[in-house]
């Protein structure tokens, strides 16, 4: 099972950088629902990069 570690990942992506917030089931980019800061959806910003 080498997919376990590879999971969390994805939620680092959904915390906000001013708070650390974890959001949820919103679609990034969207501001903090705690500090009201931009997180980024940065997983989906790159879609021309394949390594
Ligand atoms: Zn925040």
């Amino acid at each position: 099972m080498t997919e376990e570690g590879g999971e969390s990942v994805c939620w680092l992506d959904r915390v906000c950088p001013d708070c650390g917030l974890l959001v949820e089931d919103v679609d990034l980019p969207a501001p903090c629902p705690r500090c009201g800061a931009t997180v980024p959806s940065d997983s989906q910003e790159r879609p021309g990069e394949l390594t």
